[in-house]
């Protein structure tokens, strides 16, 4: 089998809460433990979860703007944390970043034009001629018309703002684009355009993502893959269709519960899950869902249950729906029970 495009393995990272000489004995953020997956070319992989589980630090892992405490990040089989700056300047060009709020991440003071030719520039010097075909082609690429290579961003509207987040970003071709919460901000109706846009874009460049989204709605509509998050962990991660249709791990499935149907006129209604997310500082020990899972046994409070592959290849970590003492292979007991209600989950 071929390499993956991005294999992230154990992934770890702890924030210390102060520094000093007393650091290695304070309390640590516990932001992201022991993440582990793939993405392949061309493929959608989303990480949902609530605020706080470690999404965006996954992504300034992968995106080396921090230094993980403990794990790997390989693209094509290449360890990133090895790389010299030569090879590094080469990496960041396959590798590029979308935000969500693309109006902070762009300069005020450029044009549109400059800004997405910026990246570019920074790896070869352009003519004024090529840098206007570059920008001309790219804002062509995300549905905008060339003369708005002129406008500032503050005379542009908050889709088109992001579409300029994105013609910067496939400026140097990228083999992965990581979209950290890039429609969140958004009106439903735009939030709409731009996933259409990136799915042209994905089949027309051939583009990987890891797309990042607090909004279970977005992911169903462009993801291949979904990798649940909480609490720095994983929970279970499992192909788009396997993993909405049906729901191992009673977190995903209380997500799930949750999840608005696609009407524009809905309120999204928050928090998903009854209760807070526990904190990073102190998490429960054990399995950290277990003070909000009505499912929790004795052993959800003693250990963390590992991820167990099921028969249909998805992964999951709940000693109840997935105990690891299942023989791999064997029936997908959690999957062939009729969906269970949990009282108590609090599907608002
Ligand atoms: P998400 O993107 O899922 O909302 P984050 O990755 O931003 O989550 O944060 C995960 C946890 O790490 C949170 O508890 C957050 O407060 C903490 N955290 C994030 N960045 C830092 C940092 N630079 N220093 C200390 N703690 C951080
Ligand atoms: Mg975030």
């Amino acid at each position: 089998m071929s390499e993956p495009l991005l294999q992230v393995e154990n992934l770890t990272k702890h924030y210390p809460l102060a520094s000093g000489i007393f650091r290695n004995t304070l309390p640590v953020i516990r932001a992201v433990e022991n993440v582990s997956f793939s993405v392949e070319a061309g493929e959608t992989l989303c990480i949902v979860g609530e605020s706080g589980c470690g999404k965006s630090t996954i992504a300034r892992l992968l995106m080396r703007l921090v230094e993980p405490t403990g794990g790997r990040v390989l693209i094509d089989g290449t360890d990133i944390a090895g790389l010299k700056r030569e090879a590094l300047h080469a990496w960041r060009r396959r590798m590029q970043m979308v935000f969500q709020d693309p109006y902070s991440s762009l300069n005020p003071r450029l044009t549109a034009g400059q800004i997405i030719t910026e990246p570019a520039e920074n790896f070869e010097r352009l003519s004024r001629e090529q840098r206007n075909m570059l920008a001309a082609d790219l804002l062509q690429k995300v549905g905008m018309s060339p003369e708005m290579m002129h406008r500032l961003p503050s005379e542009l509207s908050g889709g088109q703002r992001q579409r300029l987040g994105i013609a910067r970003a496939l400026a140097l071709r990228p083999s992965l684009i990581i979209a950290d919460e890039a429609v969140s901000a958004l009106d439903v109706s735009v939030q709409a355009q731009i996933l259409n846009l990136l799915l042209d874009l994905q089949q027309q460049m051939g583009i990987a993502f890891v797309f990042i989204s607090h909004d279970l709605g977005v992911v169903e509509h462009i993801a291949h893959r979904v990798a649940v998050m909480y609490l720095g962990r994983i929970v279970e991660l499992a192909s788009c269709e396997v993993l909405f249709a049906r729901p191992v791990h009673p977190y995903t499935e209380a997500l799930i519960a949750a999840a608005p149907v696609p009407d524009p006129t809905r309120v999204r209604l928050q928090p998903p899950v009854e209760g807070e997310m526990p904190s990073p500082i102190n998490p429960p020990t054990g399995c950290a869902f277990h003070p909000r899972c009505p499912l929790a046994v004795e052993r959800c409070r003693i250990e963390v249950p590992p991820l167990v592959p099921m028969a249909d290849g998805r992964v999951v970590a709940c000693h109840v729906r997935a105990p690891a003492t299942d023989v791999p292979g064997q029936p997908d007991v959690a999957a062939n029970s009729s969906p269970q209600t949990i009282a108590g989950l609090g599907v608002l």
